[in-house]
């Protein structure tokens, strides 16, 4: 280690325990904690932030910083140090750029504006958020021209910050190849999506048995117990302390049997890839995922690619039958696949199936872009929201709740995050279709063996963290970066058989 480092690190590490503990009052606040509780505990997590901020933006480590980038100390350090020195440089270069007063300004702005929108969308008047949103975007437009460089825009400052591998060249690319191919698809699909039948989905199924076949269904795919726990919340979601403490969380109704199933699936492909990083680098800047549309590739993976194939369930559809013999025994496998897989135009991002995902994200690349290049104004906003699933779904929003209001991501300031969740979806396509060239994929799933699948997704790509970034783990796993056409074969094929087109 450098002597430069060396010094860094009491720094970093107090971050990162000052860190850690916001992490574990974050989680005690979605699960356990008492619903009088917030006002006071939000004190105690002010005081924390506080202090995190102090540990990391003070004189003695922008000093250290300035010096460790210099070439002849790049030199002395390991690729992970390095690693470490280029994130706590784009935390500095993020931080710093913005004047403290205007940042507890947009804080302010963001609790207040979040809370309006929660309302406007149970209103469903969007009249109502507008003016919020319009001062949360103009920040934002401010916060990212701090930043601007002469090779990015303003916009590709924000995408930036999610996974530097994908700027507008890339996205233009990757959604313009999703709408050629996917939107006829998913046409041609609708026209036979109603001849499945899934009403069994939505019987009565008893949550206590849920929570058991998910946890089951949990340990399955591979999370570790001893690592993790699960607990319940409104939205399930992945929470890790470092890889020894990853939570996870699920949301069970009684009236579908799939939700639970599914997001379980998914938040455990979250939490393998966190349990999974070197020992080494957990519980540094470089201990998480390497990017959000990294991270989401591996629950993705789980949830849509293994867990949705016949595969997977040959070997464990009888224990479901035999969990909810009642609802279940009349319906043979081939037609639970078929329910699982049930694809047709929908408004709802966050309830869509597989094919039909990434269109909601190109409405929303679209409209995010046309904010950024001042080509709209707010009022006009529901209307292109409304024009652009006419177009690419062939249905319209009923009203702003559930259009243009669904979300919460931009009423917290959010923009350039949608992205991610595509390049997710897309990038778990390719690495399937590496994966089956290196291993009997089917097979195992067949033989209930998942410990091969789970050994690769390690060594390739979870071990790492962030010390790579997405396009140098694809060119690991895959011999080449990005390629959009791995999705699109995916697609295609999956649900042309699916369908008999
Ligand atoms: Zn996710």
């Amino acid at each position: 280690m450098s002597k430069t480092f060396e010094k860094l690190q009491p720094y970093l590490d107090k971050s990162m325990a000052l860190q850690t503990a916001r992490n574990l009052f974050e989680w005690d606040d979605q699960t356990t904690a008492p619903f009088e509780a917030a006002e006071y505990t939000s004190k105690v997590i002010g005081i924390l932030s506080d202090e995190y901020m102090k540990s990391m933006v003070n004189d003695d480590v922008r000093k250290l910083l300035k010096k460790l980038q210099e070439d002849k100390e790049q030199e002395e350090l390991t690729e992970t140090e390095k690693a470490i020195v280029k994130e706590l440089g784009k935390t500095y270069e993020q931080l710093e750029s913005i004047p403290p007063e205007e940042y507890r300004a947009f804080s302010e702005l963001t609790s207040v504006s979040s809370r309006r929108w929660a309302k406007a969308k149970k209103d469903n008047k969007f009249d109502d958020f507008a003016p919020y949103l319009k001062k949360v975007i103009e920040f934002k437009k401010k916060f990212a021209g701090y930043r601007a460089k002469k090779d990015k825009t303003p916009y590709e400052i924000l995408l930036g910050d999610y996974d530097e591998c994908f700027m507008m060249k890339e996205l233009d690319t990757f959604f313009d190849r999703v709408k050629a191919e996917i939107i006829p698809l998913l046409k041609e699909v609708a026209k036979k999506s109603e001849t499945i039948d899934k009403s069994y989905n939505y019987l009565n199924y008893d949550i206590e048995k849920q929570k058991e076949f998910c946890k089951y269904l949990s340990g399955y795919v591979g999370f570790d117990f001893n690592r993790g726990v699960i607990a319940e919340s409104a939205h399930p979601f992945t929470l890790q302390l470092h890889n020894h403490d990853v939570r996870i969380t699920d949301r069970y109704m009684e009236d579908n049997l799939e939700s639970a199933m599914f997001s379980i699936i998914h938040e455990s492909g979250h939490a393998i890839y966190e349990m999974n990083i070197d020992d080494a680098i957990t519980q540094t800047l470089v201990g998480g995922g390497a990017s959000m549309g990294m991270h989401e590739s591996q629950s993705r993976f789980y949830e849509n690619i293994i867990g949705r194939s016949k595969s997977f369930w040959e070997p464990i559809y009888g224990k479901l039958v035999d969990t909810y013999p009642d609802n279940l025994k009349n319906i043979d496998l081939d037609h639970f696949i078929k329910g699982i897989n049930k694809a047709a135009p929908n408004l709802i991002r966050t309830e869509a199936d597989e094919l039909s995902y990434s269109i909601h994200i190109i409405v929303r690349y679209e409209i995010e872009k046309m904010i950024f290049n001042d080509e709209v104004a707010v009022e006009e906003l529901p209307e292109i929201w409304n024009k652009k699933y006419q177009e690419y779904m062939g249905i319209t929003p009923s009203s702003d709740a559930e259009g243009i209001l669904q979300d919460t991501h931009w009423s917290w300031g959010e923009f350039g995050y949608f992205p991610s969740y595509a390049i997710g979806t897309a990038v778990a396509s390719q690495i399937h279709a590496c994966i089956m060239e290196k291993m009997p994929l089917d097979d195992y799933l067949k033989e209930g063996n998942l410990i091969p699948i789970r050994e690769f997704l390690r060594d390739y790509i979870h071990k790492y963290g962030a010390v790579k970034n997405t396009n140098q783990i694809l060119q690991e796993v895959c011999g080449e970066e990005f390629n959009v056409e791995y999705y699109v074969n995916y697609l295609k094929e999956k649900y042309t058989k699916l369908y008999g087109l």
